[in-house]
């Protein structure tokens, strides 16, 4: 070799170079080859550990799947540290062991538990839970009605605050006199009067939970299922407290008991004695109050009526010409108006709903927009109330709130 760099005044031959060159690029290629695949294999390998892991939880998953169900109790008593009675949620009463993991401190009688479907053991402790639709019925956001918001009302307010705001704020008053304060009002008229708008007025008063429930919620299908939500939605309404309760359209299920019912009948009795249990049994809990309402206090069973149960009847009735001209006076002050005489519009308006009233407020804003204006005008309103009257003729036959209540 050296005698040929010699030769050839210290350059390699044209094909030697050209070969080394060749070499040294194949070199470089297989260096970046090398290079990539060990990349594709670095990434590759994390892949495969991501599936190991899917493929261990999946596993644990089917695991899962293939368990026997655990059945759900409640513990009646704890005989000693490794026995105790329990409950399973079809009645059935059994003496089993306790898993002896799980904290004795937390075993009590009333305790939601888990039970091994073979041995009845009890395997784990559960959270006390209640039905969907009774912790839905919380309002989690607080109501923005304030009772200014309450138009031609006065009376009203004056008597639910009494009944529901004061012994909630200031109980020591009624302490104070040795008198018990009322458990709850029931507010009765027709539909769209206030009811639920005095309700949320108060529950943002007193700052309390508000809990709304519709009695047609509670009348349940399956036995036992509505008494069961009566118990749940009072057992919230202590937890939360202080709380409100409104129980809208009462009736629903507080209807008069009579013979020979169906078994649909019967069921939603069963839910109006449970009510009527609760209704007795919170008697130390002052910070609990209800708020039930009715359009139709006519068929009401009067046990719910008896002192101690609903003391006071508080009646909301159609707004009579000073009370019309309070709830337009509250609905057309957020309004953009020009030159609209109230006055006029009340005499038009005899026998609407406060919710009637706010209907014609909006219709009215709704024609002036329809006409390009910013600014709802007297003659809006006009137009708006003869829109009600042919909405209201088409609609009432003969069930009239009026008709109802006069
Ligand atoms: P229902 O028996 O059908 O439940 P309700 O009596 O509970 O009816 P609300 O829901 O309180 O009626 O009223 C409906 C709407 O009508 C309210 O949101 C409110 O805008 C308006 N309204 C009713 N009464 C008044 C009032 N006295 N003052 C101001 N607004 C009112």
């Amino acid at each position: 070799m050296g005698t040929e760099v010699d030769r050839n005044d210290g350059h390699l031959p044209n094909t030697a170079e050209d070969d080394l060159r060749k070499l040294e690029e194949d070199y470089a290629s297989l260096r970046d080859e090398t290079q990539q695949l060990i990349n594709e294999r670095t990434t590759l390998e994390a892949e495969m550990r991501t599936l190991r892991k899917r493929i261990e939880r999946l596993d644990e998953n089917v695991n899962l799947l293939k368990m026997p169900p655990l059945i759900v109790g409640h513990i009646q008593d704890v005989l000693d540290h490794e026995r105790a009675i329990v409950r399973s949620s079809n009645g059935t009463v059994f003496q089993v062991s306790l898993n002896q993991r799980l904290d004795p401190e937390k075993l009590k009688p009333g305790t939601r538990v888990a039970l091994n479907q073979d041995s009845l053991s009890v395997v784990e402790l559960l959270h006390e839970a209640w039905d969907p639709m009774v912790s839905g019925a919380e309002m989690v956001e607080k109501p923005s009605i304030h009772y200014e918001d309450v138009a031609g009302l006065d009376e009203q307010v004056e008597s639910v605050r009494e009944a529901i705001e004061l012994p909630l704020v200031k109980p020591e008053l009624f302490e104070k006199v040795g008198i018990v304060p009322p458990k709850g009002v029931l507010l009765v008229g027709p539909p769209g009067c206030g009811k639920t708008l005095l309700a949320k007025a108060v529950a943002n008063h007193t700052n309390a939970t508000f809990i709304r429930m519709v009695g047609s919620e509670l009348a349940q299908k399956y036995i036992g299922e509505g008494g069961r939500m009566v118990r749940e939605l009072f057992s919230l309404a202590k937890e939360k407290a202080p709380s409100v309760i409104f129980l809208d359209e009462i009736d629903a299920i507080g209807a008069k008991r009579l013979d020979g019912s169906t078994s649909g009948d019967r069921e939603v009795q069963r839910t109006l004695m449970q009510l009527l249990a609760e209704l007795d049994g919170f008697d130390a809990l002052h910070d609990v109050k209800i708020i039930a309402a009715t359009n139709r206090p006519d068929i009401l069973d009067d046990a719910l009526l008896r002192p101690g149960r609903f003391d006071r009847v508080i009646e909301i009735p159609i707004p009579d010409d000073a009370s019309r001209k309070a709830i337009l006076k509250v609905h057309l002050a957020s309004m953009n108006t020009k030159k609209v005489a109230v006055g006029r519009i009340v005499e038009r308006t005899n026998g609407y709903s406060g919710a009637e009233l706010k209907a014609t407020c909006v219709e009215a804003g709704m024609i002036a927009i329809r006409d390009g204006r910013s600014a709802v005008s007297q003659q809006d309103m006009l137009d708006a109330v003869s829109r009600l009257d042919n909405k209201r003729s088409q609609g009432r036959t003969t069930s009239s709130p009026e008709a109802l209540y006069s």
